[in-house]
């Protein structure tokens, strides 16, 4: 069994805690994005939400969301600005 956290073991996290609506911002909502990812920059488990993250975003199973302070926009709104 491995010693190491997930994120699920991490109930504090704002992204958790009854504001998780604040991190699937409106694309064109710039001010929105900003917010979540200072909520993000503000995270203890910052780094190990990146780690487990990482992998995630690289199989495209994650999009329009802010996570570990990056903003994923659906290809769908990058192609259109
Ligand atoms: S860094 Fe990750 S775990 Fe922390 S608030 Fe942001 S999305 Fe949630």
């Amino acid at each position: 069994m491995s010693a190491l956290k997930t994120l699920a073991d991490f109930d504090g996290r704002a992204c958790r805690s009854g504001q998780a609506d604040l991190f699937f911002p409106k694309q064109t909502n710039r001010e929105a994005v900003r917010y979540a990812q200072r909520l993000c920059m503000g995270c203890p488990i910052w780094g190990q939400c990146a780690l487990e993250a990482i992998p995630l975003v690289e199989g495209r199973e994650m999009a329009d969301c802010v996570i570990a302070a990056v903003h994923l926009p659906y290809e769908e709104d990058l192609r259109s600005e």
